[in-house]
């Protein structure tokens, strides 16, 4: 049975959606050469006159990629180009690959590096900003390149794979942090990286005793669902746990294709979960947001989070106002799900870190009780318990005795 408040199984009206712009710009393509991600590498489009053989540009777009060129560069795999609507240029698959003119527009206050994350790289490929854990930057390669990209001063290139010698630093490094107990994996994207060369990176972090999980970031469930093998999630399987945090914007992204390669994930143990990042006239609707959700949530992924765009160079055209995202969570929450809705983020610029927020529903805190509106906006009061110790008089016995039994000092 559907959790409560999910619609119906959409029709297989949505599995002609890659099959069309298939048949429309890449007619000749085989079956087996449009199922093998390295053909879809090799015939990513790269730039103005290549795109210009498949998508009527707008001038806005045409502007938007010349002023670009130096900026960031351009990448869309055939398979994320088969689901640009042509006629439409606020296309969410469009907009999120083709640049417009705004992208070239640098803005007071807008930084390179909006979160401050080269301020804590003790090496070319660690990101050391809170206690526990680390960002561990594996390339600089991606499926494609999306225009909201806010690491861009990394995925422009230039760097490529890293060196055997800068990733066995950047295992030493984790390895003599006794405190890192979660490393994720990113860059660029990960999963464009050889079954092998992940591998080489999984199985030594995986061997450190102290790492307790390890996340990796990845676009290409979105952007090239064909790379996600049964190899790949065999690979995946070994290092377990791995979680595996997507990045999908909008329900047209969830086609057939991406969910298979979502659940291919899930089927071999591996969790998938969702971070969406918020976007003015691409997604920045209750509804867009909640669709999304629910077909993620059918696709068995998780939605994680929702980010408020980071003050990043070029995105100023993208960002929506903070009241914007507290306004779709409002509408979400209690008229879906709770799994369906995702933790609003703002990364906070300069490198302060993640905070979430979510409308303020306590209307009056007392000693005696706490009132709140709910969803609906009706009262409702809580009362406060008479005993308020809240110590937990088991706790400095289990410290004691967890060790013994394995158990991780918490
Ligand atoms: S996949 Fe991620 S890292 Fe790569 S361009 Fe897109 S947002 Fe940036």
């Amino acid at each position: 049975m559907l959790p409560a408040g999910l619609p119906p199984e959409p029709t297989a009206a949505r599995a002609s959606l890659s099959a069309e712009g298939r048949k429309r710009l890449f007619p000749n393509a085989t079956d087996a050469e449009w199922a093998d991600w390295r053909w879809q590498q090799r015939h990513a489009v790269r730039g103005l006159e290549q795109l210009e053989r498949y998508v009527p540009l707008t001038s806005n777009e045409r502007a938007g990629v010349q002023e670009t060129s130096a900026l960031f560069r351009i990448g869309i795999s055939p398979y994320y180009l088969s689901l640009i609507d042509p006629e439409h240029p606020f296309c969410p698959v469009r907009m999120q690959s083709i640049p417009v003119r705004a992208e070239a527009r640098i803005r007071p206050g807008e930084l390179a590096d909006p979160l401050g994350e080269d301020k804590t790289r003790p090496e070319e490929c660690i990101v050391h900003k809170y206690p526990d854990r680390v960002l561990f930057l594996a390339l600089d390669t991606c499926s494609v390149y999306c225009r909201h990209c806010t690491r861009r001063r990394i995925t422009q290139g230039g760097v490529a794979e890293l060196s055997k010698e800068q990733l066995r630093r950047g295992v030493d490094y984790v390895r003599s942090h006794p405190e890192v107990r979660d490393v994720l994996i990113s860059g660029g994207d990960p999963f464009m990286l050889s079954d092998s060369r992940l591998e080489e990176l999984l199985a030594p972090l995986s061997e450190i005793p102290h790492v307790e999980m390890i996340r990796i970031g990845t676009r290409v469930p979105v952007c090239l669902p064909m790379r996600v093998t049964d190899a790949l999630a065999k690979t995946l399987r070994r290092y377990a746990p791995v979680f595996v945090v997507t990045h999908f914007n909008h329900p047209k992204e969830v086609t057939p294709e991406a969910r298979e390669a979502c659940e291919r994930l899930v089927d071999h143990g591996v969790p998938v979960e969702n971070q969406a990042v918020l976007m003015r006239q691409l997604n920045s609707d209750a509804r867009i947001i909640k669709e999304l959700s629910h077909l993620l949530l059918r696709s068995r992924v998780r939605p994680y989070y929702l980010h408020q765009m980071d003050v990043a160079e070029g995105c100023e055209h993208l960002r929506t106002p903070i009241a914007k995202g507290l306004e779709i969570i409002q509408q979400l929450r209690g008229y879906t799900t709770g799994l369906a809705v995702p933790h609003l983020a703002v990364d906070l610029p300069g490198g302060g870190g993640k905070v979430t927020l979510q409308p303020d529903y306590a209307v009056e805190y007392g000693a005696q009780e706490t009132v709140f509106r709910n969803y609906k906006g009706e009262r409702f009061t809580y009362p406060e318990p008479e005993e308020t110790d809240c110590t937990c008089p088991y706790d400095g016995v289990w410290q004691e005795r967890a060790p013994r039994y394995g158990y991780r000092k918490g």
